[in-house]
């Protein structure tokens, strides 16, 4: 620090600031965790200098060796920890992961076929004629994908994303009974929709995914499986899902994301089968320009720690960690839904304490609980104010955090928003986003969790 203060002081201040802030504060976002300091040091150094563009071996600028090193690498662990024939480590993030994944699958799946079909072997070799029609049949593509307010995120072919844009896309949800996956309903809209992509994968559903009935789906109706397990690919790692709930072996393309309960640097991956592998090593230059070279030697870092025994430890604690917390929410009358959790997420409804997830999230933080307001299914408040709060194990889990300690964080919680109120507008209207917190109580929730 003394080194960047010398050229940017402000940039040290807010380095200090941020390490004292999590310090003082319950990291409870579910999409959050603390990398090792192995993971954080390999992604400050010369790599980061470095331009590699292309693939191990076949790279567009000489001296590329050290980085062939690490990409191979990273890729041969996850291949190994995920069970995967294939992995591309470049993606700078999830939504580039996913962006890659799109376009690989549209160029394995509409681009060959039509090149084929007009007797080219290359974009550059067709028609007009033909060029007007590929064009044609890659922009009139289909995904199906798990709605956002049931738990799916933004790149699963939303509007505000690219995905929204590139693809016609149509939502499958929750039961609205239990809040749990219907694939009944899966399949009929698969069969009445027919998408060329059955996406599965969330940023907020507290269940687990069946993702050999996914694939029997996409199958009966030629779908290509694409799963997200940005969230939950630490309990892949870690063994906590298995058989049918681990999507490697049953999706086509699985992509990631590695920050989250992966414990890696910030980036994606995506792992496919054979026949995709191709297309996907051409995200760069289809999507992706040089890679992060000292990002893809950290992911090689934080895969290594992945294959550890202790990481299987580390992930069971997750979802057990997480069980605690929801059945201490439950017991002291928080709506948890779905009624409790088989991943790293509790979604509470706040909507019983008279407040917003919004009000929720804001006296939470006052209190030193740093949480992010979710929608909950069919919310009445929509994605802005919402009724829900999402919690996450992952990051408290890393800190050593057990189940009893996750049972008084959960009184924590509950102390909060019991003492929360909405008040008014200036204007005197009711307000979705004002609110008081009882005194004493920030300072009180903030001592207690310093003691955890
Ligand atoms: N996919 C899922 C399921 C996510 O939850 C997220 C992020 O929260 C992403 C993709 C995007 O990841 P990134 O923020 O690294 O682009």
């Amino acid at each position: 620090l003394e080194v960047i203060g010398a050229v940017e002081p402000t940039v040290a201040g807010a380095i200090r600031s941020e390490l004292a802030d999590q310090r003082a504060s319950l990291k409870l976002i579910a999409s959050e965790n603390y990398a090792s300091p192995a993971v954080l040091l390999t992604m400050g150094n010369w790599f980061s200098d470095k331009y590699a563009e292309g693939t191990v071996g076949h790279r567009f600028y000489a001296g590329c060796q050290n980085v062939d090193t690490v990409e191979k690498l990273a890729a041969d662990h996850a291949k190994e920890l995920f069970g995967a024939p294939h992995a591309y480590v470049q993606p700078h993030s999830g939504i580039d992961a996913n962006l890659v994944a799109f376009w690989a699958i549209l160029a394995q799946r509409i681009e060959s076929p039509a090149l084929a079909e007009a007797g080219a072997k290359h974009v550059n070799d067709l028609s007009d004629q033909d060029w007007a029609n590929l064009r044609k049949a890659l922009g009139d593509q289909k995904m199906l994908g798990m709605s956002l307010d049931a738990g799916g995120h933004l790149t699963h072919g939303f509007r505000p994303n690219i995905s929204g844009k590139m693809f016609h896309q149509t939502s499958y949800g929750t039961d609205p009974e239990t809040g749990l996956l219907d694939y009944d309903e899966v399949a009929r809209l698969a069969r009445e929709f027919k998408p060329l992509i059955l996406m599965a994968g969330y940023s907020a559903y507290p269940r687990k995914v069946n993702f050999a009935k996914m694939r029997e789906i996409a199958d009966e109706v030629g779908a290509t499986l694409m799963v997200d397990m940005a969230h939950f690919a630490g309990l892949v790692a870690g063994k906590v899902f298995t058989d049918d709930f681990n999507p490697v072996p049953h999706a086509h393309v699985t992509t990631t994301t590695t920050h989250k309960s992966l414990r890696g640097p910030r980036g994606g991956m995506v792992l496919c089968q054979p026949e995709y592998a191709d297309a996907v090593d051409r995200g760069c230059p289809m999507v992706l320009g040089g890679p992060l070279s000292h990002v893809m030697a950290a992911k090689a870092v934080a895969l290594a720690e992945a294959k550890l025994p202790s990481f299987q430890t580390y992930a069971g604690n997750v979802a057990d960690n997480a069980v605690s917390l929801a059945e201490g929410l439950m017991k002291r009358g928080t709506k948890v839904v779905t009624d409790g959790t088989e991943n790293h997420i509790v979604l509470l409804d706040v909507s019983s304490y008279g407040i917003t997830g919004r009000q929720a999230e804001s006296a939470l933080l006052d209190a030193g609980i740093v949480t992010n307001r979710n929608a909950v299914p069919r919310d009445p408040n929509g994605a802005w104010y919402t009724s829900g709060v999402r919690i996450g194990t992952p990051a408290l889990t890393s800190r050593g955090f057990g189940a009893d300690d996750f049972d008084r964080v959960a009184e924590l919680i509950v102390d909060v928003l019991s003492a929360t109120t909405p008040t008014n507008t200036a204007a005197g209207a009711p307000s979705k986003a004002k609110y008081v917190l009882a005194d004493g109580v920030a300072g009180k929730t903030r001592a207690a969790a310093a003691e955890l």
